[in-house]
């Protein structure tokens, strides 16, 4: 896990453990064998079923064949995290999905983002057991490591989210009740607060998208007028349904092209430029804007991420692999699909790739979506900037011949 987090994951376990000792019980951390492990605990609480939910990370694929403990305990699974569980919405032909449209309009027509009542929390106040299981100390397991060698606290500026369930509900009601209406025309503008921020309570479980489903659908109930903005919203949330599909295919998502004549592509090893990039010293604003925010906040606006991985692999010719890495460690949300999926789509190599041609340029891009150049400032100050590091122009043709060598059809197309 990169450090933003497991930052993250520590103050999502100590919310957990909190909400579970309101109703008498507690989290329990153990580490080794899962089965010897749900075996012992399941002989001292009594334990006539054990719920569960998948998750979708290759490292964890393995969890439900390790499952069998024997004995009398049922085991029941409930897949939370996912909309659409993977391997199951295919093409005619059988195989899965490799372009996002079709992918979404099967899922929708297989009645997958239809809303259903997830029902309330079903635990209730218990008695306690006179002896609880062995647990590890949530603060002994290093996951909250954020000083800097200069003894500061890297984190400090992670304060626009509440790790927890509680945290995740109060961004979904507060996107629902303020924000929703205006989502399908402002989610790309990184100058107003215009999205839900909930990628990084999705992306630890804190929230389930069939709840988010089931909420958008009783919002629209009660205001018409919301249709289109939700069905914008829901689209995006399909986005990661995609990427784990995607995940689901490839395991090794965030090392291997999806399109292998990607592998012969000629990437630089420009040291000095990752630097630049990573510390937000680009010498073009909006680039450094976003890097600056992702340093700092642990998040980073959509629109600014496809513009920043596009720099990085577009403009500095530097590998995808790379950036995604430097993503997965300073993200909140980073995540096992959703991060190497959407690298690979900016970078060109991924499955319905943004056409490798499209080059974006962060000077228009600046003006048509922080027009009043308010986002820049706020990451920004007002500070003397560097000169560019790279003309604009120049990239521009450097990465169109890079590609043309590794592509034989190669067109040209002046869209930004
Ligand atoms: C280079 C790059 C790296 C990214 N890395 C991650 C990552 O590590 N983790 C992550 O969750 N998202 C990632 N994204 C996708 C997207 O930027 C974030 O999901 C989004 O910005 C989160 O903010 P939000 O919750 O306010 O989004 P909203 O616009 O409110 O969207 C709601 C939810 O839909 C999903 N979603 C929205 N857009 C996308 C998308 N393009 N792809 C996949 N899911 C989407 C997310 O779960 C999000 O929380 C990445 C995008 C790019 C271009």
């Amino acid at each position: 896990m990169g450090s933003a987090s497991r930052w993250w994951l520590h103050r999502s376990l100590k919310a957990l453990d909190k909400d579970l000792r309101r109703l008498g019980s507690r989290l329990i951390i153990r580490s080794g064998e899962a089965g010897e492990i749900l075996a012992e605990i399941s002989s001292i609480l009594y334990v006539k079923t054990i719920i569960y939910s998948r998750t979708f990370d290759a490292k964890c694929e393995n969890f439900d064949t390790r499952l069998d403990i024997g004995g009398h305990v049922d085991f029941m699974r409930i897949d939370s995290a996912l909309i659409v569980p993977p391997g199951i919405v295919t093409t005619k032909s059988g195989t899965p999905f490799r372009v996002f449209t079709p992918f979404y309009r099967a899922a929708v027509e297989a009645g997958f983002f239809h809303p259903r009542d997830p029902g309330g929390t079903s635990l209730r106040p218990w008695r306690a057991p006179d002896h609880w299981p062995e647990s590890l100390e949530i603060d002994d397991l290093g996951l909250d490591d954020t000083r800097t060698r200069s003894g500061r606290d890297w984190a400090a500026g992670f304060d626009r989210f509440t790790p927890g369930e509680d945290g995740a509900r109060q961004a979904l009601d507060g996107f629902l009740e303020n924000h929703l209406m205006g989502y399908a025309d402002d989610r790309d503008r990184p100058d107003l607060d215009a999205t839900s921020h909930l990628s990084p309570h999705l992306r630890f479980g804190e929230i389930s998208p069939h709840r988010i489903l089931f909420e958008l659908a009783k919002a629209v109930q009660r205001n018409p007028a919301l249709t289109a903005p939700a069905e914008k919203f829901r689209s995006e949330l399909a986005w990661r349904e995609f990427s784990y599909s995607l995940l689901d295919q490839a395991p090794d998502l965030h090392t291997s092209n999806i399109h292998r004549e990607f592998d012969a592509f000629p990437w630089t090893d420009d040291d000095d430029g990752f630097r630049a990039w990573c510390r937000g010293e680009t010498g073009y604003d909006l680039v450094d804007a976003g890097m600056r925010e992702l340093w700092q906040s642990g998040y980073m606006h959509n629109r600014v991420r496809m513009i920043c991985a596009s720099f990085l692999t577009k403009h500095l010719l530097i590998d995808w692999r790379r950036g995604e890495q430097w993503f997965w460690d300073c993200l909140l949300d980073a995540d096992p699909a959703n991060n190497p999926a959407s690298w690979q789509w900016v970078a060109g190599c991924g499955a319905d790739a943004a056409p490798y041609f499209r080059i974006f340029n962060p000077l228009t891009q600046a003006e048509k979506f922080d027009p009043a150049g308010r986002y820049r400032r706020r990451w920004l100050g007002v500070n003397n900037r560097p000169a560019p590091i790279i003309d604009h122009g120049h990239a521009r043709n450097r990465a169109l011949e890079a590609y043309q060598s590794i592509r034989k059809d190669a067109r040209h197309d002046d869209s930004d």
